[in-house]
């Protein structure tokens, strides 16, 4: 169930009036208009997806799913879908199947300032995929989603704690011997892939852009131009095994498999590194413990876990309480939760949550920006790779390694940033599960 909140437009005069001009587009049947105020509300506050629903228009903003605008009557609905699939400069929509696409949106903005610096005006342009959906009441969705293509964020500015940057270093950047897995473990929209360009960039410059880096995504998110990168278009006839085929033969050190979801991807990613290359790829799995039950399902024995793996981090994005207008609240029933789990030192004033309606800096929502929360764990320690080697990956013996190492679940993580008042117990509680 996607979490929905309403955004309160009246926080925000800027948000209000982009309110109300999406509406007043849509009454005069300006779909052009209406497209090009839906992208630059989309854009002023970094949304990473827009739906099209049930009549209704929502924004993802921070990991948030937010209300846009509702009612809209069925021809300016259907008008809008068609308006922002018409982007794409594809075939017509077919009412019988799953239509995907993508363009490009193009659009003047001021730039943020940075300290000393003031706002330019400069052209943003941001890659759009496009997915629609016929549904059962015969009225179409449309997804899509929103890429800013044009930069890797550096490792060190993705907000992580520093003993997790530390660990990162440590087991991909520093120990890096040219060979290995790593891999990363999450939700859908949880920034597995962000960080894994981020770590890769950072490889690459450690190693003084002496190393040749491929990927394979489907499609390529974020373009650089260091890297080698192949999407995947089955409808184009590029198929993951032709990709990986002409990756292989072209001498890369690293390959960067945008997504393990079958055999056929989780073999390549082992395959590559017996045959000498680092690999670093995505995984739907619970946490990092559950990743090792996730090979194994998908074919991969104790024996190449043990000789490959170099380390899994599992993350979670969570919405970044307001420093502005986040407010304190009674928090008796929820440090009682807490001192149960086994966090123990929280009083009353220690914890926040957001306001509702939020203030002009968040623009209504409570929440500004998002929060990493990290669970890494070491797989090259020597204990874990004689247990996996011995072919033992039960839950409890996997507990009992991870514990010895002390890992940090994500649950810890998220309970240090709710000390740091960064984020609510509520959002750790509803995105965090406790292992
Ligand atoms: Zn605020």
């Amino acid at each position: 169930m996607e979490r929905e909140r309403v955004w309160k437009g009246e926080a925000s005069r800027e948000v209000e009036i982009s309110f109300r001009r999406i509406k007043k587009a849509l009454e005069m049947g300006n779909i052009t208009l209406c497209i090009k105020e839906i992208m630059a509300l989309a854009m002023a506050n970094r949304a990473t997806d827009i739906h099209l629903k049930a009549h209704r228009i929502f924004m993802r903003i921070d990991t948030v799913m937010y209300l846009v605008l509702d009612d809209i009557q069925g021809a300016a609905f259907i008008s809008l879908i068609r308006g922002f699939h018409a982007l794409t400069k594809g075939p017509q929509i077919n009412q019988r199947k799953t239509n995907t696409g993508s363009f490009v949106h193009e659009a003047l903005a001021v730039s943020q300032p940075g300290r000393n610096v003031s706002g330019k005006l400069q052209v943003y342009k941001i890659a759009c995929r496009i997915t629609v959906l016929p549904t059962t009441t015969g009225i179409m969705a449309a997804y899509i989603r929103l890429r800013d293509s044009h930069r890797i964020p550096p490792l060190d500015k993705l907000g992580l704690l520093p003993e997790d940057l530390e660990m990162i270093q440590r087991i991909v950047i520093q120990q890096y011997r040219g060979m290995g897995v790593f891999l990363v473990t999450g939700p859908t929209n949880s920034g597995k892939s962000t960080l894994l360009l981020s770590i890769l960039d950072e490889t690459y410059k450690k190693a003084g852009g002496g190393i040749s880096v491929a990927t394979i995504e489907e499609p390529v998110e974020v373009i650089d131009e260091k890297f080698a990168q192949i999407s995947i278009n089955s409808e184009a006839g590029i198929t993951f095994s032709d990709a990986v085929k002409d990756i292989l033969t072209c001498d890369q050190d690293v390959l960067y498999i945008g997504e393990i979801r079958d055999q056929a991807s989780a073999k390549v990613v082992f395959r590559a590194s017996a045959t000498g290359h680092l690999a670093v790829s995505t995984l739907h799995a619970r946490d990092t413990l559950h990743t090792f039950e996730r090979l194994r399902d998908l074919g991969i024995s104790t024996s190449e876990m043990s000789g490959h793996l170099l380390g899994i981090a599992a993350q979670r994005l969570l919405p970044r309480l307001c420093p502005k207008c986040r407010e304190m609240y009674d928090a008796s029933e929820d440090i009682e939760e807490l001192e149960r789990m086994g966090y123990a030192g929280f009083k009353n004033g220690d914890l926040f949550r957001r306001k509702e309606g939020g203030c002009e800096y968040c623009r209504g929502r409570g929440v500004r920006g998002m929060v990493t929360v990290l669970e890494i764990l070491d797989v090259t320690e020597k204990d874990f790779r004689l247990a996996l080697s011995e072919g033992s990956v039960s839950m409890s013996s996997l507990l009992e390694l991870s514990n010895k190492q002390h890992m940090r679940t994500l649950f810890d993580s998220g309970v240090r940033r709710i000390r740091n008042r960064e984020v609510s117990f509520k959002d750790v509680a509803s995105s965090v599960h406790q292992l």
